[in-house]
C-alpha cells in the first residue's frame, strides 16, 4: 500500500477541473476511502468556479476493476460498518452497523446508488475519460458521467452475474444498451469492445489510446467556453427525460432485487456474492485479459 492519495484532482485547462483515480496499483479497485474521496472531490469542482467542466480520469492501464470485493465479500456488518468511520456522510441512510440486511442495505444506500444519484445530478456537464478495462462496479463511475470517451483499448463488462447477483447496484444498463444488449451484456458477462461500445451509444468517442487526454480534454475545453447555466439546465431537461420515462423507478426495482440476492447468498453460502467466484480471483488484481 502506498499513501498516495485516492483521487487527485487538477485543473488542465482554464475553466476544466479534473478527478484522476489513484489506485492503479489495484487497477483503481474501488474500496470505501476510493468512494469517499471521490465524492468529496466531485463536491470540491461542484463548487469550484474555476470548473464549468469536470473530466473523470483514472492512473494506470485499467480504469477500474469494480469495487474491491475484498472489502464486502463478508456479511458481518460491524467490519463493513468501520469502513466508513471517519467519512462525511452525505446521505440520511444510516446504521451501517446493525444486523441482517438492514446495515447493508443502508451502506449500499449511501455509497453506491447515493453516490451515483448525486453524481448524475452534478449540475455541471461530466466526462469520463477512459482506458483499459471497465468491470462492473466501473461502470457505475463511468455511466452517471454525461459523456464518456474511450480510449481504443478500453472493454466494459458486467460479470456480476457469475458472483450470482443480477447486475452491480446501479442499474444504467438499459439507458446505456438498450434492453437486448443490456440483456447480453448481463447473461454473457462478457466484454464489450469500445468500438461496440460507440456503435450502440454507449459513449460519445472512441480515440487513439495516445489521444485520449488530448481529446478530452479538447471536448471539455469546447465546452467548458458555453454559458454555464444553459448547460446547467440543459443537462438537467435531458436528465429529468430520462426521469420522467421510469428511469428511477426501474432503479429502485432493480436495487431491491440486488439485495434480494445479496441475502439470498448470505442464505446459502454465508457471503453477500457466490464464494465460488471471489475465491478464484487474485487479491486486488484485474482479471487477465
Ligand atoms: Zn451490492
Amino acid at each position: 500500500m502506498t499513501n498516495d492519495p485516492a483521487v487527485v484532482i487538477d485543473h488542465p485547462a482554464e475553466r476544466v477541473g479534473r478527478i484522476t483515480l489513484n489506485r492503479p496499483e489495484t487497477r483503481n479497485a474501488q474500496n470505501t476511502e476510493l468512494l469517499y474521496a471521490l465524492n468529496d472531490a466531485f463536491d470540491a469542482l461542484a463548487a469550484d468556479d474555476n470548473a464549468r467542466v469536470i473530466i473523470l480520469a483514472a492512473a494506470g492501464p485499467h480504469f477500474s476493476s469494480g469495487h474491491d470485493i475484498y472489502e464486502t465479500t463478508s456479511p458481518d456488518p460491524t467490519s463493513l460498518a468501520a469502513a466508513t468511520k471517519g467519512h462525511r456522510q452525505v446521505g440520511t441512510w444510516s446504521g451501517y452497523d446493525r444486523p441482517g440486511a438492514e446495515g447493508y442495505l443502508a451502506r449500499e444506500m449511501e455509497i453506491y446508488t447515493g453516490f451515483c444519484e448525486r453524481w448524475r445530478s452534478i449540475p455541471k456537464p461530466t466526462i469520463a475519460q477512459v482506458q483499459g478495462k471497465v468491470i462492473a462496479a466501473g461502470l457505475m463511475l463511468i455511466w452517471p458521467c454525461d459523456l464518456i470517451v474511450a480510449a481504443d483499448d478500453a472493454l466494459f463488462c458486467d460479470n456480476t452475474v457469475n458472483m450470482n447477483v443480477n447486475g452491480v447496484e446501479w442499474f444504467g444498463h438499459v439507458a446505456a444498451l438498450g434492453a437486448r444488449k443490456a440483456k447480453e451484456m448481463l447473461f454473457t458477462a462478457d466484454f464489450i469492445s469500445a468500438q461496440d461500445a460507440y456503435r450502440l451509444g454507449m459513449i460519445n468517442h472512441v480515440v487513439p489510446r495516445a489521444e485520449l487526454e488530448s481529446k478530452t480534454l479538447a471536448l471539455a475545453a469546447h465546452i467548458a467556453a458555453k454559458p454555464s447555466f444553459a448547460l446547467s439546465l440543459a443537462k438537467e431537461s435531458v436528465n429529468n427525460a430520462e426521469d420522467a420515462a421510469g428511469r428511477l423507478a426501474a432503479q429502485r426495482a432493480h436495487f431491491a432485487m440486488h439485495h434480494l440476492l445479496h441475502w439470498h447468498n448470505v442464505a446459502r453460502f454465508g457471503s453477500l456474492m457466490d464464494p465460488a467466484f471471489y475465491q478464484k480471483a487474485p487479491r486486488n488484481k484485474a482479471p487477465e485479459k
